[in-house]
């Protein structure tokens, strides 16, 4: 009789361990791309060639996107001598949605700041501190509501210059997402430099666990759980140089001309939209802390983290659950942004 109900009991493990789901197979690709190292990461039978085919789209892509590469829709749009160009489809879309959220931040993304972000040297590495005079005429040359497109046919007048590298890379995640979507994918990472994009869960179900990098060193920040979102940083860490024991990075403000001073060391943006993300990550580095509060209350279809030079963190009631502080930053209370009004609780 013992000898029966331990067999009973063997089979019966045998077979839950038979019906418990196989671990998810793993497919991934790194790659260098847009001046970065990139990663895809897939999971499931239907996931075979998928990172290897989201890797070709994003190559494709950067050969309409860039701005240093010849031939390039951008690059003909900015040597068109201010005559209307024909763009592919893509560049029309990324541009149209790019535009829309120049308007909307009230111009602290502006697609046509690249005269300045050459004059600072942050495209060939020449870093300088332009004098102001240089800085009053170059200002003159960004505006993106100069820009016009109608349909496939872009014109950037003469002497001004377009640089998508603010919001490229997260259109391009939401390109990915659905490219990997539409091939049955449902669990994929994407890590294309400092945007992070995933789909739908883990294989395992559980959220995704991305780390936000601490601006003041190579290790993290804190952790935050997502799952189908677009994970976008933006920090003065990334591209700078220094001169004269001041660091200039490579975020420029509009208004000035100058990098960035806003107080805020990093922005991260989580939203359904790569685009979205990328845009809004650089946008409100430019902002700042109050304006960015500001801002997410009129829209609210995001959420931030914002980590202040001070040490402060700031974060939207949507994430706050989500997100926990490590490393030197574990000690330290993230401030909720208030739904109704200009303070924190
Ligand atoms: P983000 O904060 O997302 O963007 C900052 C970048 O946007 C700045 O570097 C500047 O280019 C621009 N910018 C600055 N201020 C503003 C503002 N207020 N509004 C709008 N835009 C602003 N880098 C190379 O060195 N060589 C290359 O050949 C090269 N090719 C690339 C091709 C593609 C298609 C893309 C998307 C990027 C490429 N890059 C290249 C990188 C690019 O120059 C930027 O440095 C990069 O996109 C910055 O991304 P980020 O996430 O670090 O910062
Ligand atoms: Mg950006």
């Amino acid at each position: 009789m013992k000898a029966t109900k331990i067999t009973a009991l063997l089979f019966s493990l045998l077979l839950l361990a038979s019906c418990a789901a196989p671990a998810a197979e793993e497919y991934t690709t790194t790659f260098l791309a847009m001046d970065t190292v990139m990663s895809v990461t897939a999971y499931g039978a239907g996931a075979q060639g998928a990172p290897e085919a989201a890797a070709e789209r994003i190559r494709e892509l950067e050969k309409l996107l860039s701005v240093t590469a010849e031939g390039s829709d951008v690059w003909n749009a900015n040597h068109s001598g201010g005559e209307a160009v024909e763009v592919s489809p893509d560049t029309a879309s990324l541009l149209r949605r790019a535009l829309e959220l120049c308007r909307s931040t009230g111009g602290a993304l502006d697609v046509t700041i690249y005269p300045l972000v050459k004059a600072w040297g942050f495209t060939t590495g020449e870093y300088r501190v332009p004098v102001r005079e240089e800085l009053s005429a170059l200002l003159e040359r960004v505006d993106y509501a100069r820009v016009a497109l109608e349909g496939d046919r872009l014109c950037v007048p003469d002497g001004m210059e377009l640089d998508l590298g603010a919001v490229a890379k997260g259109w391009t995640g939401d390109q990915v997402a659905a490219l990997l979507a539409d091939s049955g994918v449902t669990s994929a990472k994407l890590e294309l430099g400092g945007n992070v994009q995933v789909l739908g869960a883990k294989p395992d179900g559980s959220p995704w666990r991305i780390a936000v990098r601490d601006p003041n060193g190579e290790s993290y920040a804190g952790i935050v759980e997502v799952t189908d979102k677009a994970v976008v940083t933006s920090g003065g860490y990334e591209r700078y140089f220094e001169a004269d024991g001041i660091t200039y990075w490579h975020i420029i403000d509009p208004a000035s001309g100058c990098p960035a001073r806003s107080g805020l060391a990093s922005v991260t943006v989580i939203a359904d939209s790569g685009a979205l993300a990328d845009a809004l990550s650089t946008a409100l580095f430019v902002l700042g802390a109050e304006r960015a509060a500001d801002y997410w209350r009129e829209r609210r279809d995001f959420d931030f983290i914002l980590l202040g030079e001070d040490g402060s963190v700031t974060v939207t009631p949507g994430i706050a659950e989500r997100f926990t502080l490590c490393g030197s930053w574990e000690s330290r209370r993230a401030e909720v942004v208030d739904v109704s009004s200009g303070v924190c609780k």
